[in-house]
């Protein structure tokens, strides 16, 4: 556990659906005072938990996005393991799955492929499915309230406040909107994708310049930006990044960095 005053979170993936070098798919980890919470869960992370040296066997709570595969599909090989997994076997709290309408049927579908029996686990495994705007508590004393995202039917960011009041917003996949921005106000930790620096090919992502206004907008203490594809690879991201005179830091994500909030 850490200072009682400080989340800690942690980059397990800053990368995107495309498989590279150096960039995971999108998995973070956030410890609070009240326990620990994975924002997304790619299919890299459940090994990327363990290279990083996380208490993954305590893991508290599971956050789901939305049901691209570079946000979920770590999901199920991950109950796969734990069944079996020595340093499981004596857990007694609950695993706690937290995500949009449909969480549920998500993993129903990959446990009926083959009888994997996914919900067979040695501790309780809860799935709750939140609805765009909800409140609710994610860890104790720990509040999240949810917002619809432009990009899938079902994607959403999260605001997340731990016991001592520090604020994190995730946005996950999404399209550009204002509301975004008014969602993060004043938050402690902004985390932005950014999945393109320029002229973006899909509209349900954002561009550097869409980031960087949702910042200010924001007016976040720190804003970190994530999910780059490979085109990120030929950019100077603090130059690039100096030219919008951001209101604050501005964190590149990277595979391995660690945060304190
Ligand atoms: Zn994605
Ligand atoms: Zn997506």
């Amino acid at each position: 556990m850490i200072n009682d005053k400080c989340m800690k979170f942690v980059v397990l993936g800053s990368g995107s659906s495309v498989p590279h070098p150096k960039r995971s798919s999108s998995a973070f980890w956030l410890e609070t005072a009240s326990g620990s919470i994975l924002l997304d869960f790619a299919a890299s992370a459940i090994h990327r938990m363990a290279q990083e040296n996380l208490d993954w066997a305590n893991l508290d709570a599971i956050w789901i996005s939305h049901f691209h595969l570079d946000h979920c599909g770590g999901l199920a090989p991950f109950l796969f393991g734990t069944r079996n997994a020595p340093e499981m076997q004596s857990r007694t709290k609950p695993l706690k799955i937290f995500g949009a309408k449909g969480t549920e049927k998500l993993v129903k579908s990959f446990d009926e492929a083959n009888n994997y029996k996914l919900f067979k686990q040695p501790f309780l495994l809860e799935i709750c499915e939140v609805e765009p705007l909800e409140e609710f508590e994610i860890l104790p004393e720990t509040r999240a309230v949810t917002m619809k995202t432009p990009h899938t039917d079902e994607s959403l960011a999260i605001h997340i406040r731990d016991k001592n009041d520090k604020t994190l917003v995730y946005s996950s996949d999404t399209g550009f909107t204002k509301s975004l921005g008014a969602f993060a106000r004043n938050v402690d930790l902004f985390v932005m994708e950014c999945s393109f620096f320029k002229d973006k090919p899909a509209e349900k992502h954002l561009n550097l310049d869409e980031a960087m206004f949702l910042t200010r907008y924001a007016n976040p203490k720190k804003a970190m930006l994530t999910h780059f594809y490979a085109e990120w690879d030929a950019v100077d991201f603090r130059a690039e990044v100096e030219k919008f005179e951001p209101p604050c830091e501005i964190i590149e994500a990277q595979d391995g960095l660690k945060v304190e909030i």
